[in-house]
């Protein structure tokens, strides 16, 4: 079967034998849809220190399942599923304490140490807990973004109250699946900033408010409209700024939640903000609650459709991620 690996600063095909079940929880999918991810980009740049060498890339996928082990009980063959971009044990420590992804067995393994779903087959570990069923209402499309992108918005949104005004740094996918989010849940007004305006005007179908810091003060701009600061702030840039800005927009007990992730260490300078009350949540994707995602999505709450920016064929791959190379798009996906 074809597959998908790193190679020389950008991807290459290659061919390796379709993945056979090794464990008792494991399942093999047929892969239908699969997507590129920023963090394929990381492990191409050499960003990934967990990355083992040679293995397929991939972790936000559909397909079908074609083979499942002796223990696998929640799944049968022929099910459409989503896969979740983490590998949990459902039993560890922190599985049974929901915090999934930080189970002691798993982690991000698709795509980064094990062989991922950019291929036509795909080896799944403890199938039962990283495979959704997709409602049948729902096409593969429609399910895709749910184990990886829509997890880390809801992640970052979840604790939204009523009325809340949230302001959301990064008009990327994960912050628009934020900013989705927050108004699902609740949000009075959403803000959205971010320094490229085509990417604030796209995020208007959900944001009351845009504001461009290279244009306007951000904390001056959230003031006039908050009159007290951001209830609440999702920060899903990971800019060079975008950290202190978070806490700087927080109206005195907000709660500010770090979505994104830092090339740099960030400074929390504790004597400026004395006083503040600041609740800080950090942390990526928290895939913990796809079913309740995908329900979501079949009954019409919410959709990530508008995230897919171009669709290729899996043989046209190279091209696929030259177009997500532009930057210029939100989601790219493969189709198999
Ligand atoms: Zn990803
Ligand atoms: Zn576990």
């Amino acid at each position: 079967m074809k597959g998908i690996i790193p190679y020389n600063g950008f991807i290459k095909v290659i061919e390796k034998p379709i993945p056979e079940i090794q464990s008792n929880r494991d399942a093999i999918v047929k892969v239908t849809r699969s997507a590129i991810c920023t963090s394929d980009f990381h492990i191409i740049n050499n960003a990934a220190p967990r990355y083992i060498p040679n293995t397929i890339l991939g972790h936000e996928f559909t397909g079908e399942v074609v083979e499942i082990g002796s223990d696998v009980k929640k799944l049968k063959t022929g099910d459409r599923v989503a896969a979740n971009c983490i590998t949990f044990c459902g039993e560890c420590y922190f599985c049974r304490h929901g915090f999934i992804n930080n189970c002691m067995k798993g982690g991000w393994e698709l795509g980064c140490r094990i062989d991922g779903g950019q291929a036509e087959y795909v080896r799944v570990p403890y199938a039962d807990m990283g495979l959704n069923k997709i409602p049948d209402n729902l096409s593969y499309d429609n399910a895709l973004f749910v184990g990886d992108i829509l997890s880390s918005g809801y992640f970052a949104a979840e604790e939204v109250k009523t009325d809340d005004v949230v302001a959301v740094i990064g008009a990327g996918p994960v912050g628009l699946c934020a900013m989705m989010c927050a108004k699902y849940l609740g949000a009075k007004k959403i803000i959205a900033i971010d320094i490229d305006n085509n990417r604030l005007k796209f995020a208007k179908q959900f944001a009351d408010y845009t504001i461009n810091p290279q244009i306007e003060n951000i904390e001056q701009t959230v003031q006039e409209i908050t009159k007290y600061g951001a209830d609440y702030v999702i920060e899903a840039a990971g800019g060079n700024d975008t950290f202190e800005t978070a806490w700087r927009i927080a109206r005195a007990n907000a709660i500010v939640f770090i979505v994104a992730m830092y090339e740099k260490e960030q400074l929390l300078p504790l004597d400026r903000m004395y006083g503040k009350n600041l609740t800080f949540k950090t942390g990526g994707v928290d895939a913990v609650h796809c079913d309740k995602l995908l329900q979501l999505i079949s009954d019409g709450k919410i959709s990530t459709d508008f995230l897919i920016s171009q669709s290729f064929p899996f043989e046209q791959v190279e091209e696929a991620y030259k177009e997500f190379q532009k930057k210029e798009t939100y989601k790219v996906i493969l189709e198999l």
